[in-house]
């Protein structure tokens, strides 16, 4: 089994769904960057407060605030055998960012899983999911940043990239992710 994973695809693709199950499979953290921030924020911390304007907005985080936190994410010890990152990276320079720090701790990626969803149903999803960045300018914000920032990391992992197709319900969509890392 593949432990050792990054989930990439549209917002509201159901990337944290998947990642909270799978997680459990495997006995591994699910590491979301954006319930990390969300935590920040409900907690009034220096970093929510930085991070929570972005965050309305449907914009990134600044990369060397965002990356700090993940490093030390992946350091702490449950990390050690394996992680599923949902959320970063989003751009390609964070990509680098994470390849340093997998290089430093020397170990590797295992694969990146693709969420691959009609644009339709994310907003649909999104819509119905409500959260307060849930938006409908907001949501297509998120979406525009999609396409320009985080697409782009398709072709960055190229031979690394595991597409699996998230449309349909949660628990097929769960079997299509579980024989996509055997
Ligand atoms: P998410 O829960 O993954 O949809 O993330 C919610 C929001 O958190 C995003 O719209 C961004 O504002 C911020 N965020 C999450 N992950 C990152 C990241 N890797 N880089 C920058 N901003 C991020």
């Amino acid at each position: 089994m593949k432990k050792r994973l990054v989930l990439l695809g549209p917002p509201g693709a159901g990337k944290g769904t998947q990642a909270e199950l799978l997680a459990e499979k495997l006995g591994v953290p699910h590491i979301s960057t954006g319930d990390l921030f969300r935590a920040n924020i409900g907690q009034g911390t220096p970093l929510g407060v930085e991070a929570k304007g972005y965050i309305d907005a449907g914009n990134l985080v600044p990369t060397d605030v965002t990356a700090r936190m993940v490093k030390s994410r992946l350091a702490e010890a449950d990390a050690a055998e394996g992680f599923l990152l949902d959320g970063f990276p989003r751009t390609t320079e964070q990509a680098e960012l994470l390849q340093e720090m997998l290089d430093e701790a020397g170990v590797a990626l295992d694969g990146v899983l693709n969420f691959v969803i009609d644009e339709d149903i994310v907003v649909e999803r999104m819509l119905a999911r409500g959260r307060e960045d849930d938006k409908e300018d907001v949501i297509r914000n998120r979406l525009a940043v999609y396409h320009s920032e985080t697409k782009p990391l398709i072709d960055h992992y190229g031979a690394e990239i595991i597409n699996v197709d998230a449309e349909g319900e949660v628990e097929e969509i769960s079997q299509r992710v579980l024989d996509a890392i055997k």
